[in-house]
């Protein structure tokens, strides 16, 4: 029940993401820095529907405070349908985690726009746009408590059995079940450790929870086990499916099941198309294809 207060919640619940997604903590400590120039607009927008979402980068540009003479994003335009799955891919430092930021409005953009069906972000509480997404982390946090308050983070009002419900799609209900204790087995440092894909599936569980329209996905890149990789994909696929998807790809084959790709390279977009675009356009794709080879051996195409 510590886990879980009312409004502050969905803020805490962004903050332990974006601390493991952002990964340092002189990040944090930037971010926190930042954060009283993003406040709530004084008159709210609120949006005719949250079932869906369309999401709009129109000519962003952005620059971190500590870089101010380097782009993060520049000109960046991309559009994303309602529903549409889109891969991210790109070199360290392209620009791809400052791109779910933004999205999140951790910091607002110098130039340009970002919309969500229509309206401009910065028009919206921030409690209407963070509850319109949901993260899927690299390295999600477990909490000190049992499973089910586990996955429960991801919307603290939702019943054991929705909870139960989600785990199902996520993949998560399996494992949870085989726990000595089943959903009351207590987790983190000092209960039981979950292995990365577990961890993974528990996050997905509680992206699923809270049924948002827009799923940010950072792929995690430290390799699993054949067993873990098969149920997180499977998990990753039941959260994706009716929802607006962007998802940093570090694996081909979240790359081939991509709506579309695009890739970035110093915070601008260097190519987009569909994943038989791009594997057409030799160059970019055996450039791409080798880094992900460089990556991960084992993820090689045949
Ligand atoms: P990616 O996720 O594609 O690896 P990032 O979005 O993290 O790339 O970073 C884009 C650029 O912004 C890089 O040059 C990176 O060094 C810089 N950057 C990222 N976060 C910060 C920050 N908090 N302060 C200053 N520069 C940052
Ligand atoms: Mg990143």
């Amino acid at each position: 029940a510590a886990l879980v207060a009312g409004s502050v919640s969905t803020i805490a619940e962004v903050w332990g993401d974006i601390m493991r997604a952002a990964g340092a903590a002189e990040r944090l400590l930037e971010l926190l820095n930042s954060k009283p120039a993003i406040r709530d607009p004084s008159t709210p927008v609120l949006p005719s529907s949250t079932d869906m979402a369309s999401i709009k980068f129109d000519n962003v540009s952005f620059y971190y405070p500590a870089k101010p003479d380097q782009p993060a994003l520049d000109h960046i335009s991309l559009e994303i349908n309602a529903g549409e799955t889109v891969a991210l891919v790109g070199p360290s430092g392209a620009g791809k985690t400052t791109l779910f930021q933004l999205l999140l409005r951790f910091y607002d953009i110098f130039e340009g726009s970002i919309s969500i069906n229509g309206l401009d972000i910065r028009n919206l509480s921030l409690d209407t746009l963070r509850g319109m997404i949901a993260i899927v982390p690299q390295d999600p946090v477990i909490f000190s408590a049992n499973a089910l308050e586990n996955i429960r983070y991801g919307r603290p009002d939702a019943s054991d059995e929705e909870i139960k419900h989600a785990a199902q799609a996520a993949q998560a209900h399996a494992f949870i079940e085989r726990l000595p204790q089943g959903y009351d087995t207590f987790l983190g440092e000092r209960g039981t450790r979950l292995s990365g894909g577990q961890r993974q599936r528990i996050a997905i569980a509680r992206a699923m929870l809270k049924n948002a329209p827009i799923l940010l996905l950072d792929e995690a890149t430290s390799a699993l086990d054949a067993e873990s990789e098969t149920l997180v994909q499977q998990g990753l696929a039941s959260a994706m499916h009716g929802r607006t998807t962007l998802v940093i790809a570090h694996r081909l084959a979240t790359i081939q099941n991509a709506d579309r790709v695009v890739v970035l390279e110093h915070g601008r977009i260097v190519e987009t198309g569909t994943p038989n675009e791009l594997r057409r356009q030799s160059g970019l794709y055996s450039r791409l294809a080798k880094l992900q080879l460089d990556i991960h051996p084992d993820h090689a195409p045949q």
